[in-house]
């Protein structure tokens, strides 16, 4: 398994039969291609592959692979999909195109005074599993006011899935792509490498893969 561009443009071809085998439409899907766990040069192959977006859930590591990127860096789009502490945002601020963990109104703050006007997603707790944060779903539409009456551009909500595959998943991913309806928003992000079949299916408009493009993450 490696992350050269050749074996990561062949993972691509098949997770576009993945989404398209779900129902989807490949070339409407956006595809984050997340890297944690890979040095720059999985970002680099992702980008010859032809993708353009690119994830990252640490905010150390996200800052020492752009720096070592250099110009190269310019050529991604950025999501920030991790748990997010608020004493991390300044380091980020100017270099994430889409903060898909916004989960809580501190947070909102922060975002809107490093990064007035930023493009975010809120992020809801659909596995009802503390550790992957989000808001209570019933706490999504205030989370999401507050967001914009902070200035910065709600696209729409993401969500991680329980555990334990596509079926324990499907029933988040449901709730996730109705909330998004109800609030009148665009984007769904939710889906990875072992349930992208679900999300897809539920109606995902945006989801974050890694695995399937890169080969087992090394250990952290
Ligand atoms: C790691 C991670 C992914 C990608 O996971 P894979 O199983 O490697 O596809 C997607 N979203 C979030 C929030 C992640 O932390």
């Amino acid at each position: 398994m490696s992350a050269d561009a050749a074996s990561v443009a062949a993972r691509l071809r098949a997770v576009h039969e993945q989404i398209a085998a779900a129902g989807g439409d490949p070339d409407a899907v956006t595809i984050v291609a997340v890297t944690k766990g890979f040095g720059p040069e999985a970002v680099e192959a992702a980008l010859d592959a032809g993708l353009a977006d690119v994830g990252e859930n640490y905010a150390q590591e996200m800052v020492a692979k752009v720096e070592s990127l250099g110009g190269v860096a310019d050529r991604a789009r950025w999501h920030f999909v991790g748990r997010l502490q608020s004493n991390k945002v300044r380091a980020l601020a100017g270099r994430v195109a889409l903060w898909q963990s916004v989960d809580r109104a501190s947070l909102v703050r922060e975002i809107a005074r490093r990064d007035p006007g930023a493009r975010v997603l809120v992020q809801v707790d659909i596995s009802g599993e503390e550790q992957k944060g989000g808001c209570a779903p019933d706490r999504t539409r205030e989370l999401v006011e507050q967001a914009g009456g902070a200035g910065l551009a709600v696209e729409g909500l993401m969500g991680v899935a329980r555990s334990g595959g596509p079926d324990a998943a499907r029933p988040g991913f449901a709730l996730l792509r109705g909330l998004v309806d109800d609030l009148g928003l665009r984007e769904c992000s939710m889906g990875m490498t072992h349930d992208l079949d679900a999300a897809v299916a539920e109606g995902a408009t945006m989801v974050r893969v890694g695995t399937a493009l890169f080969g087992a993450r090394p250990p952290r």
